[in-house]
């Protein structure tokens, strides 16, 4: 293993204040306008993965609540929801971009203390998004016979939409916001683990004045999740989440008429050719895979190196993971935050020590980590083979592997040799390398140059396992409508 280089500075703590933030000891299920408590009365801790403190109690809804839920929204939809013009929907979805940004500093904070982010991330990326979504969508909201001209559709009627822990603020916004445009009503459902900021924000719809029922959050794991996707009366699904939970909802709604949209997991490459702005693109791998603790479906967790650069990228690479700050979420130099649960460890703790197995060269920041909490240091594996487990499988932790190529031809071979196809980055200084292979490559984004960039105006979705339907942009509107 090569030689660890010192971190050489210090910085001093620099935590941002909780004072502002308010957070409840029990949240109830929303439903109709209301806080209603579940019906079998059973609730769930939801814990701070930096401290393995709990936080509050979430409530556990079951068939019944789901069923309430549907109900509300099927009223809210019939009654309200499809009789009212794009233009007054979208004055409702303006206000709640408002809100938003007026409490984007209390959403920053409990984003990072619920799901462990850093405070940087969801201050300057999720939570300035997650109102720029409703922004944008606000703005389709009387413009729908724009947006497809000489076409005739209507909404599908009451959306179920189940959403992961990794950005649970911003996937919700990418759920409600376009399905409101377009005139549905919605039950929503975030992950186990990072249920608070929904909570949070089903506060500020209510505060909104949305009309009761249009928007209803129901809390819970997996089985609150098949009750949405199995009840009757829903019109459509949007999921978020893995491919293997993709695959199951998508079987167990086959011939029932409904529509479904999967957003699923990804393994994506990022490649560095030798005429890249090396200092740049090491900057943008570490975006990729290390801020955020590559809880990103996006990550880009294979890098391809061309071998020209190969010593010096990897050195580079080393040099910067060491200067990482792993640590508090809430602090403002963090760069890497907790690990989102218990869980997820596990299972990222499985496959560093496979990996480990393989015979797979690594280098592991020498970061000190805190005591109490879910870490995980930053990791490089180097050389991996195609055929590596940690060149096939999500890990969806801050752990890099590392492979070499020669010509442009054999890294796209070997970048679209994989089962997803989400993402993909390409650093390079020539413009006509960049659209050869933006064109060959089969993943949803290519960024170049850059990398896990996102606009409420930009699609996002996947080829093959990754699942299908886009998010984001004018088509992100279209799954939200059946056409004539
Ligand atoms: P991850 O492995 O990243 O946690 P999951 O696919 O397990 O992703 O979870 C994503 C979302 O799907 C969560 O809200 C979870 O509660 C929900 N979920 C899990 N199992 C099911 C299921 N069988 N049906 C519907 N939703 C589910």
């Amino acid at each position: 293993m090569a030689k660890k280089n010192k971190q050489t500075w210090d910085l001093a703590p620099a935590p941002e204040s909780t004072g502002h933030v308010q957070i409840k000891d029990r949240y109830d299920l929303f439903i109709n306008g209301k806080f209603v408590k579940p019906a079998g009365g059973k609730y769930f801790d939801s814990i701070n993965p930096a401290t393995e403190e709990k936080i509050c109690d979430i409530a556990l809804a079951g068939k019944k609540d789901v069923d309430k839920a549907v109900k509300a929204a099927r009223k809210a939809y019939d009654e309200v929801w499809s009789k009212m013009s794009g233009k007054d929907r979208g004055k409702y979805i303006y206000r709640i971009a408002r809100l938003i940004q007026e409490r984007a500093r209390e959403f920053s904070v409990l984003e990072s203390m619920d799901g462990g982010k850093p405070i940087r991330e969801s201050r300057d990326v999720d939570i300035p998004l997650v109102a720029a979504h409703f922004f944008y969508y606000a703005g389709w909201a009387d413009k729908l016979d724009y947006a497809f001209p000489n076409r005739k559709f209507s909404a599908h009627g009451v959306a179920g939409q189940i959403i992961p822990w990794n950005f649970p603020l911003l996937m919700a916004a990418w759920k409600i916001a376009p399905a409101l445009a377009t005139g549905n009503t919605i039950v929503i459902k975030p992950a186990e683990t990072t249920s608070l900021t929904i909570m949070k924000l089903a506060e500020l719809i209510k505060e909104s004045g949305l009309p009761d029922g249009v928007v209803n959050v129901v809390t819970g794991a997996g089985e609150t999740g098949a009750a949405i996707v199995e009840h009757p009366d829903i019109d459509k699904i949007a999921f978020t989440g893995s491919t293997e939970v993709g695959k199951i909802i998508q079987k167990s709604i086959a011939g029932s008429g409904k529509k479904l949209t999967l957003e699923l997991g990804g393994k994506a490459a990022n490649i560095i050719f030798e005429d890249a702005p090396i200092n740049q693109a090491v900057e943008g791998i570490v975006n990729g895979i290390f801020f955020n603790q590559g809880h990103v479906c996006c990550a880009g967790s294979r890098l391809f190196v061309q071998e020209s650069v190969y010593d010096e990228v990897i050195e580079k690479l080393k040099h910067r993971i060491e200067t990482l700050i792993v640590g508090d979420p809430l602090d403002k130099n963090t760069d890497v935050g907790a690990i989102n649960s218990e869980g997820q460890l596990k299972t990222i703790e499985h496959y560093l020590k496979v990996g480990k197995e393989e015979g797979n060269e690594f280098y592991e920041s020498s970061c000190s980590i805190p005591k109490k909490g879910y870490w995980c240091r930053p990791t490089l594996f180097l050389d991996v083979a195609q055929s590596s487990i940690l060149a096939r499988e999500e890990i969806f932790g801050p752990v890099l592997a590392v492979q070499t190529f020669r010509t442009i031809d054999e890294v796209i071979t070997k970048a679209n040799n994989t089962e997803y196809g989400l993402s993909a980055g390409v650093w390079t200084d020539k413009g006509s390398k960049i659209f050869n292979l933006t064109t060959q490559m089969r993943a949803g984004v290519v960024w170049a140059n850059t990398y896990n960039r996102f606009d409420p105006t930009s699609p996002f979705g996947g080829y093959k396992e990754s699942g299908f339907g886009r998010e984001g942009g004018l088509h992100g509107l279209e799954p939200y409508l059946k056409f004539e």
